[in-house]
């Protein structure tokens, strides 16, 4: 059962005028947390309060909740909305925002775009998983309308992007930064579209990353799925050995395929499954220099991309270089995103649902 009872993510929802407060998926319901459980911190419109009560608490509730909706169902259904009736909104107060560059494809594929005389890889991406801070305040909620942004889109020239592209990517959430490893520290996934303005971001970005082609919105999934719901598969083998810091003492990855459907038709479908830099060495890099973390920081695994043509999570991989541009039923084409287009990426982690986010160009 894709939201039953060994999923249950989290996240904010509201019924009419009623103050938006922590509620649980249940199939096709939101679980009232603050009626079933009488616990207040739900009763708040972000998980912060919740997430930085730590990971015991994180694992005794969700042993609560899938005890009241087996055993005890006949009360617990008492304090089930229909999903229908809610809104749903952004699940946590995002403290600080960081995405990688984690997939080995993804890297090499735009290597090979904008350094084509030479190595896709530059020397250190093997030995470190790169990164950037990205703009905690314009994270927004899966549903939210994206603006198409202006900016210098080339040389001397102001306008609004001509290559508006998406990225798929999958979200870690830090719930306790106090906690003593990646379980106790890091409370669970969502997913993100870090929306991509190309032609801005290819002429701002020397030398120093990415910047206003990224920051005017990411998109995130309304549910938060727990750490301790998702299946776990081998690990990907890396080459060269990483340093001390960056070992893990278990191989480890995460079993999630994600699809991107562009205006209702299914264009990719890549797989986290092959991820090379891991969440956990993500967590380990961004903290080794001393830098704290937050409850509620957000740090995403950059493009996800496959071997595989139709495996691939932006439309600058999807449609490079003398590809097709993506054909559509209706008969249009798309190289990048028209205004009213709409973009929504779903995820599996073996049965269990990881939901979709979704945007609407305007
Ligand atoms: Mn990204």
């Amino acid at each position: 059962m894709s939201f039953g009872i060994d999923n249950l993510p989290y996240g904010v929802f509201s019924r009419g005028d009623e103050a938006p407060r922590v509620g649980v998926r249940f199939e096709d319901s939101v679980l009232d947390l603050t009626a079933a459980l009488h616990d207040e911190v739900f009763a708040t419109p972000s998980l912060n309060a919740f997430m930085a009560r730590g990971h015991r608490a994180w694992s005794e509730t969700r042993a609560l909740i899938r005890q009241k909706l087996s055993t005890d169902l006949a009360v617990t259904a008492t304090h089930l909305v229909p999903l229908d009736q809610v809104t749903l909104h952004l699940p946590f107060e995002v403290a600080d925002y960081v995405d990688f560059y984690c997939s080995i494809e993804h890297a090499s594929n735009l290597g090979r775009m904008f350094r084509p005389d030479e190595e896709p890889l530059k020397p250190n991406w093997r030995h470190l998983p790169v990164g950037y801070h990205g703009r905690a305040g314009t994270v927004v909620v899966s549903g939210t309308p994206v603006t198409r942004p202006h900016g210098q889109v080339r040389m001397g020239v102001f306008g609004p992007t001509a290559k508006l592209d998406i990225e798929a990517e999958l979200g870690f959430v830090v719930g306790s930064p106090d906690g003593a490893s990646f379980e106790e520290r890091v409370f669970g996934v969502t997913l993100v579209n870090d929306w991509s303005a190309r032609d801005i971001q290819a002429w701002e970005y020397v030398p120093l990353g990415p910047f206003l082609g990224k920051s005017f919105a990411t998109s995130i999934s309304p549910w938060v799925t727990p750490l301790e719901a998702l299946p776990r598969i081998p690990g990907r083998v890396q080459d060269p050995a990483p340093l001390d810091y960056l070992r893990r003492a278990e191989d480890w990855g995460l079993d999630v395929t994600l699809e991107v459907e562009l205006n209702g038709e299914i264009i990719s479908r890549p797989p986290y499954q092959g991820m090379y830099w891991t969440p956990d060495q993500m967590l380990a890099h961004m903290t080794v220099n001393g830098a704290t973390l937050r409850t509620g920081d957000l740090y995403a695994s950059g493009t996800i991309s496959g071997e595989q043509p139709d495996q691939r999570g932006s439309f600058i991989e999807l449609t490079w270089n003398g590809t097709e541009p993506i054909k559509l039923a209706d008969g249009t084409t798309r190289a990048f995103l028209e205004n009213g287009d709409t973009v929504t990426i779903r995820a599996t982690a073996g049965a269990l649902s990881l939901g979709e986010v979704s945007g609407t160009i305007r």
